[in-house]
């Protein structure tokens, strides 16, 4: 098969060196391989920059939205209720956990291109006393836009609530003071911006607010609680962990380091994407995101006008020459998306770039 780059939001392209981490069975109960997941549980909570004494990490087997239904589902309890704050279909779906496991809950809608309003949060839990948790996105993939969670979160603890952050998409890929903000659970996975391989999510949990989920989780697998517990004591997980994801994230988040930690991954992925919509811009895409609240993560580009062409017939075409992209998925316009997380780098735009043009001309030609 011909290989292809993802510009995607994960899984995404990762290094060979990541991937040949993999190819070594590892005993689970083994010392050395406990001993990797502790490492990772601390080094995790460095990337966050929160301290061991008020901060713990969780590792959850399965993918992101795992984690985001372990959180929700252990620690929104019978007597509490969650307001989810929802701008894309990642906010929409931790309504549908919710619905699912019978959680007590009220929604508040933006629309997709816009950040959800932090008064109006304010307003919600001033006006309802029965909300304990607040529960939202960071980098809504769905669209690529960067939402206010420090304003959010500003609020959401002014009034004692708890704070759940879905940052699957942006941790590591850019800059998360956990313990300054405050956040209570913030959830992210294995495949995105530590450019690991899918397997597992991780939580980074107040010991606090981790401390009261005890025994109250709907699902047994799911139960983060005691999740925690088991591994808290000397790395092993609970049940069978994925441990070539755990091999592979352990180099991931070695070479994240070597690239210089957050800070030069986050100037890479801003450069990169920056650039692509400079260009794109060139040829006439236009984002669906205002540049203010444009993440620098994946971008929704609207679908020319009249194009003379369908998503599938630009998809194969520049699969050909290297590279997969992903559809749009805002509901109201026709759009597709370039993710540019994961290995990917200044010559990889220039490549993508040069492949859109020639598309686009040659599209032009045959109108
Ligand atoms: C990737 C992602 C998830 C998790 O999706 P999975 O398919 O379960 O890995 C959740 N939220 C956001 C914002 C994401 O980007």
């Amino acid at each position: 098969m011909k290989k292809y780059k993802l510009l995607t939001p994960g899984p995404l392209t990762t290094t060979d060196t990541v991937k040949k981490e993999m190819m070594f069975d590892h005993c689970t109960w083994d010392d050395d391989y406990k001993k990797i997941t502790q490492d990772i549980r601390k080094g995790l909570l460095r990337l966050a920059h929160a301290g061991e004494e008020v901060y713990t990490v969780i590792l959850m087997q399965g993918s992101g939205t795992f984690g985001v239904e372990s959180v929700l589902t252990s620690s929104v309890g019978e007597n509490d209720k969650v307001l989810i704050v929802a701008n894309g279909a990642y906010g929409e779906r931790m309504e549908d956990i919710a619905k699912h496991a019978g959680l007590a809950y009220e929604i508040y809608h933006q629309d997709y291109d816009k950040v959800p309003d932090a008064e109006k949060v304010a307003e919600i839990l001033d006006r309802d006393d029965t909300i304990t948790h607040v529960s939202m996105v960071h980098s809504e993939t769905t669209s690529g836009i960067f939402n206010n969670i420090e304003e959010v979160t500003n609020v959401v603890k002014d009034r004692n609530r708890i704070m759940i952050v879905d940052a699957m998409s942006s941790f590591g890929g850019v800059e998360i003071p956990v313990q300054d903000l405050g956040i209570d659970f913030l959830i992210s996975s294995a495949n995105k911006c530590i450019q690991g391989v899918p397997g597992f999510s991780f939580i980074i949990a107040k010991r606090d607010a981790l401390n009261q989920t005890k025994g109250q989780a709907r699902s047994l697998s799911l139960d983060l609680y005691d999740q925690w517990e088991t591994m808290d004591k000397d790395g092993k997980w609970r049940f069978t962990s994925p441990t070539h994801t755990v091999l592979a994230f352990a180099k991931a988040m070695e070479e994240l380091e070597e690239e210089g930690g957050i800070p030069a991954r986050s100037k890479r992925y801003y450069e990169n994407n920056r650039e692509i919509i400079r260009r794109f811009k060139e040829m006439g895409l236009e984002t669906y995101i205002d540049e203010e609240h444009q993440g620098p993560i994946i971008t929704t580009f609207f679908f020319p006008e009249n194009a003379g062409f369908t998503f599938s017939e630009m998809y194969e075409y520049i699969k050909d020459r290297g590279y997969a992209i992903y559809p749009g998925k805002v509901t109201e316009a026709e759009t597709f998306r370039i993710g540019n997380i994961g290995e990917i780098y200044k010559e990889d735009v220039d490549a993508l770039c040069k492949i859109m043009k020639e598309f686009l001309e040659e599209k032009n030609h045959g109108k």
